[in-house]
C-alpha cells in the first residue's frame, strides 16, 4: 500500500476504495495506467469531504466520468479518482415559460438520459443521444452537436468541492462556451444537472435522433477504440475565411477539415492512426499507449500549424 492510499483507509474507514484501479477497459481509447485511488460513489456529503481532505494534503484528485473524453497516461493517475454514481431522473415543475424542470445525476449515461426525456413527452436534447459517456462529462465540457450546445439547455448545475456541502449554480454561472465551462478551472465535483425541456411530440424526437444517428454513422469511425474528436474547431478569421470560404458563414472551421487538407489521414505513430474517415479522430489500432497519441496528436498539430498558422486545440483532457 502508498503512503496515500494509506492515509485515505485510515482517515475514511469502511469507505471502500479500490487500490491500483486499472482504467484503460473504462475508457473508450482502451489506453492508460492504474488510479492509486478509486471510489464509485453516490454520497454526495464523502465526495465534498474526500475533496476537502484531497485539496488540504496536496493530493491529486479528479472526476472520472465516461472515459469517453480522456486520455489516461501510461504510468497511470496519482491520488484519488472519484467516478459519480448519481442517476437518477426526475420531473421537478415548470419554468415561467413553460418549460418543464427535469434534474439528472452527473453519473447517468447522457444517451439514457435523452431516451427518458424523449419518453416523457419532451424535446430538446435528441442531437445528444449519440454523446457517449456521463452528463457530468457532457456539463463539464458543454458537449456540442454541430452547432447545438448542452448548455443551452440547462437552468442550473449542482456542484459540491469540500465539506460545506453541494450548492446550486445558475447557468449564467456556468460560463458555458464551445467545448468550455467553468468547471475546467474551480476543481467543483458536478452533482446533478437541470434542464427546462419543451413538450414534444415522440415522433418527431425519434425522427430527430435518427436524422443524428445516421448522419454520425456516415462521418464518424464508431467501431474502433477512440476518445472521438481529438481537437476543437478552429475559431474563424478574415484570413481563413479568405482561404476556405466554404466555411464564411461559420463561426469555426471544422479541425478535421484543416486535418485532412495537410494531408494526414492514415498518419500514425506506433498503434495509434489519424482515422480515414474523419480526420480529427485518432484510432488506436490495438495496443496502443498515451505516448504514442500524444506524439501523433504533436505532429498533427505542428502540420497544421505549418501549412495553416493555425493552432490546433485538444478537445480531449490528459488525467492528471
Ligand atoms: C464515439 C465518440 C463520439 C463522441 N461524440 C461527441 C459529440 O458528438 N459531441 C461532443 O461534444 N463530444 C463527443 N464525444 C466526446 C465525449 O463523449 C463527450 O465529451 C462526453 O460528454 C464526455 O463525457 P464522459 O462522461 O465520458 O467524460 P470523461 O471522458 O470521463 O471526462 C471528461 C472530463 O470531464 C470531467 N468530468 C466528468 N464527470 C465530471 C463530474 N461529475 N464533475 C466534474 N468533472 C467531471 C473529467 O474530470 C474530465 O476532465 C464523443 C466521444 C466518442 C468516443
Amino acid at each position: 500500500m502508498t503512503e496515500t492510499q494509506q492515509q485515505f483507509a485510515t482517515t475514511f474507514p469502511g469507505v471502500n476504495f479500490e487500490f491500483d484501479k486499472p482504467l484503460a477497459p473504462m475508457t473508450y481509447f482502451k489506453i492508460g495506467g492504474n488510479a492509486e485511488i478509486f471510489l464509485e460513489t453516490a454520497d454526495e456529503s464523502l465526495i465534498g469531504r474526500l475533496a476537502e481532505f484531497a485539496q488540504q494534503n496536496q493530493i491529486p484528485y479528479r472526476v472520472f466520468g465516461g472515459g469517453s473524453n480522456v486520455l489516461v497516461p501510461d504510468e497511470g493517475v496519482p491520488g484519488l479518482t472519484l467516478k459519480i454514481a448519481l442517476d437518477d431522473i426526475k420531473e421537478v415543475g415548470t419554468d415561467n415559460n413553460g418549460k418543464r424542470l427535469v434534474q439528472a445525476g452527473a453519473g447517468i449515461k447522457t444517451a439514457l438520459l435523452v431516451s427518458q426525456t424523449v419518453a416523457l413527452g419532451l424535446t430538446g436534447l435528441e442531437y445528444f443521444l449519440g454523446v457517449p459517456g456521463t452528463l457530468g462529462g457532457a456539463v463539464y465540457n458543454n458537449s456540442h452537436y454541430l452547432e447545438d450546445l448542452i448548455g443551452e439547455h440547462i437552468t442550473r448545475v449542482q456542484v459540491v468541492k469540500d465539506s460545506q456541502g453541494p450548492y446550486w449554480l445558475a447557468n449564467e454561472e456556468c460560463d458555458f462556451g464551445y467545448d468550455h465551462s467553468r468547471f475546467h478551472s474551480t476543481k467543483e465535483v458536478i452533482l446533478r444537472v437541470e434542464f427546462a425541456l419543451a413538450n414534444g411530440d415522440r415522433e418527431t424526437s425519434q425522427a430527430l435522433i435518427r436524422k443524428a444517428t445516421e448522419y454520425r454513422a456516415q462521418t464518424q469511425p464508431l467501431g474502433p477504440p477512440s476518445s472521438g474528436c481529438i481537437f476543437r474547431n478552429t475559431p474563424n478569421t478574415p484570413e481563413l475565411r479568405k482561404r476556405f470560404p466554404q466555411f464564411a458563414e461559420r463561426s469555426h472551421v471544422p479541425a478535421g477539415f484543416l486535418i485532412d487538407q495537410a494531408g494526414l489521414k492514415g498518419a500514425s505513430e506506433g498503434g495509434v492512426v489519424v482515422s480515414d474517415k474523419h480526420a480529427a479522430w485518432i484510432i488506436n489500432t490495438g495496443d496502443a499507449t498515451a505516448k504514442e497519441v500524444i506524439s501523433l496528436v504533436n505532429k498533427v498539430k505542428q502540420t497544421v500549424k505549418e501549412q495553416f498558422g493555425v493552432e490546433l486545440q485538444e478537445e480531449i483532457f490528459l488525467l492528471k
